[in-house]
């Protein structure tokens, strides 16, 4: 057992001294004590990774305490391993956040019981939730899947003869990350009229935090908004942007007019990977081949028919962890029944090829659906398999 103490500003700390080995619940005294010892680290972690992103939140409100709850317990409960482990703890919440956070797991001097992989990564980045830290907590996704659904509804309400509808409305998320409140009034009335309701639910208020001497700037790479670093650096959210070195964009827009972003599980899940499924969309026309961006309302990514009446079906991520991408995959990607594919591939984008193999191996391993690792590979990869198959057909025509 060991005693909390509260310190004179409301923290729980762990009095060490306190702690009797032995008595700490009875993990030792079933056999399957290791599992449960696992869910107990990881779910320790991934509550950290829920309050590491909901403070993330409340800061762009301007809003410091209380703390979420979920990051308060969750400290605390590392500070309990800490002490059950006789090592140095964080000292509370803030300590967390400035300290242990930006550190990679590994170097926390504790043992954790987690997938290996997790082991070099961060909670934190450049005083953001870091990629890793967005997965394993899941409000994005549950944000980005929400929307996602509102709009499949609203396209089969009020126009299942204009199945385009849904592409378009995807492929402005992609092509907009930021929009001023004109444009996309504009939009909405003109092109996508029957979602003019989701379109709003979309995007929300840039932060005018991230702005730089009265501008916002985009990413030259991405087009997304740019954030201040501490030392008034201009940063892409997505950091996998900075290694392409692209300068930063004014973004232009009139005086009087809002400058809105996409919400938070959009940027991630949707804008993110967005940029590599357009990516691969231009070069399969380049290469003249039949392609549908999102086909039957998302079924999955690209849907792309060779010369020979081959039908490939390709789904595009774009996550930090393959682990925890692995366990997001609980199903096959669906056939559609006019079209069934013939091939199916799970293809990451190029920003983060620099994982490598150990990636796509630590992906296969984990999902419960099972891929051929002829089936799973990074976007430059897949182009080339792409153009080999371009060249077969091409030489049995000949
Ligand atoms: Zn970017």
């Amino acid at each position: 057992m060991i005693h909390a103490i509260r310190t004179p500003s409301g923290q729980r700390r762990f009095d060490i001294n306190s702690y009797v080995p032995g008595t700490k619940p009875n993990r030792k005294t079933k056999a399957s004590s290791k599992n449960v010892k696992t869910t107990d680290d990881e779910s320790t972690l991934r509550q950290i990774a829920k309050g590491v992103v909901q403070y993330a939140q409340q800061i762009l409100l301007q809003k410091l305490f209380p703390y979420p709850p979920a990051l308060q317990l969750g400290v605390e409960k590392l500070q309990a391993f800490c002490v059950m482990q006789n090592k140095t703890q964080p000292q509370g919440v803030p300590d967390f956040l400035s300290n242990w956070g930006e550190l990679p797991i590994k170097d926390w001097t504790i043992e954790i019981n987690s997938p290996e992989e997790w082991k070099d990564v961060r909670f934190i980045e450049d005083q953001k939730p870091s990629g890793f830290c967005i997965e394993l907590d899941g409000s994005y996704i549950n944000e980005a899947d929400r929307i996602q659904n509102e709009v499949m509804e609203e396209v089969f309400k009020k126009s299942a003869e204009n199945p385009s509808l849904y592409v378009e409305f995807r492929r402005l998320l992609v092509t907009h990350p930021v929009i001023t409140k004109g444009d996309l009034d504009v939009k909405s009335v003109l092109e996508l009229k029957p979602l003019q309701k989701v379109l709003e639910d979309s995007y929300e208020e840039a932060p005018v935090s991230y702005k730089k001497q009265g501008k916002f700037y985009c990413c030259g790479y991405c087009g997304g908004l740019m954030h201040r670093t501490a030392d008034n650096q201009l940063k892409c959210e997505n950091k996998h942007c900075n290694k392409q070195r692209k300068e930063s964009v004014p973004f232009e827009c009139d005086k009087d007019d809002e400058v809105l972003w996409l919400k938070k599980g959009l940027r991630y899940f949707v804008h993110r990977p967005g940029c590599a499924e357009l990516r691969i969309e231009k070069r399969m026309k380049e290469l003249e081949l039949e392609v549908t961006l999102y086909p039957d309302c998302d079924k999955y990514d690209l849907h792309i028919v060779f010369p020979d009446k081959t039908v490939w079906a390709v789904d595009v991520k774009f996550w930090e962890s393959a682990y925890n991408l692995a366990h997001s995959v609980n199903e096959p990607i669906p056939k559609l029944p006019h079209q069934p594919y013939n091939e199916a591939f799970f293809v990451f984008a190029d920003e983060i090829k620099e994982y490598g193999d150990e990636y796509i191996q630590e992906f296969i391993n984990h999902c419960p659906v099972q891929f051929k690792k002829s089936q799973v590979m990074f976007e430059d990869t897949f182009i080339q398999e792409v153009e080999k198959k371009l060249i077969r057909c091409q030489s049995l025509t000949i």
